[in-house]
């Protein structure tokens, strides 16, 4: 029953996406990437798309009312037409609003709610343009690096794509420098990148990890809401990952899976349009 009706609902999106009409206003900016333009543009134009547009200027190059437009003039829709998603089908069929939807609190620590999911809905098809659709194609923007070297020797592979090797330097460089107790956390890190989908996800989500801009510190620290679940699917939020460590990685672009109901507390990926504050931007 249930598959039928995500049937129709795809189907239904992908007619009403390709009989869409362009009549909408074309807020497309001749210099790419003017911070003065995307401000002048707040309250005529969803947050949620000026905020992309914002933390990927390299491949985002205006907006229009209803969609993103890519340098290579791909114009990507922020909406589909099936309005009134429940959280779990907003993780199996989103579009970009829903990916932009749930608020992301970074900062202070606190223990997520049942609706702290911002992050956990990605809309595939923007990240597999931007990073790869394949995983060779991954495999060739790959860049190798010593993680936290002054601590002990590991090397890992990050994406160069929008620079997050260079981000993630910085967030190694100032991890080394948190005192000695911190360390352990840093150590026996669980990966970066692999191609695969999201556990229990029947191959449908691809995990962030494919496209090379997640890491997984310590397996031994680290806390999975799927590891600790009882017989009937509960659990109890547990976390021992030290905020300190999330703040710098939340600084240079990375969430941090510890912030999610549905936790996964080793987990960081590079996700800058949900760390965006206009406030500190606008001064
Ligand atoms: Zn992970």
């Amino acid at each position: 029953m249930s598959r039928i009706f995500y049937i129709f609902i795809i189907c239904f999106s992908f007619f009403k996406l390709s009989s869409q009409t362009t009549d909408s206003e074309d807020f497309r900016i001749k210099s790419y990437f003017n911070r003065d333009s995307i401000f002048s543009l707040r309250g005529k134009v969803e947050d949620g798309l000026l905020k992309l547009w914002f933390a990927y200027p390299e491949f985002i190059k205006g907006v229009r009312e209803d969609a993103l437009i890519w340098k290579d003039n791909t114009i990507m829709l922020y909406r589909d037409t099936f309005c009134e998603k429940i959280k779990d089908t907003m993780l199996v069929y989103p579009d970009l609003d829903d990916m932009m939807t749930y608020e992301y609190d970074a900062g202070m620590f606190y223990t997520p709610d049942s609706n702290c999911i911002a992050g956990r809905v990605r809309y595939e098809p923007f990240f597999r343009k931007m990073y790869g659709n394949t995983k060779e194609e991954v495999l060739g923007k790959l860049h190798k690096m010593a993680w936290v070297p002054k601590i002990y020797v590991q090397n890992i592979y990050i994406t160069k794509v929008n620079n997050i090797h260079k981000k993630l330097q910085k967030v190694s460089n100032e991890l080394q420098k948190l005192p000695k107790e911190f360390h352990k956390y840093l150590k026996n890190i669980g990966g970066t990148f692999n191609w695969r989908p999201i556990k229990n996800t029947n191959g449908t989500r691809m995990s962030l990890h494919s496209f090379a801009i997640a890491i997984d510190i310590s397996t031994k620290h680290g806390k999975y809401w799927d590891w600790v679940k009882d017989m009937d699917g509960k659990f109890e939020y547990q976390n021992e990952i030290p905020i300190e460590i999330v703040q710098i990685f939340e600084k240079h672009g990375f969430i941090w899976g510890g912030r999610w109901h549905n936790f996964d507390t080793m987990h960081f990926e590079y996700r800058p349009e949900l760390l965006l504050d206009w406030g500190p931007i606008l001064k």
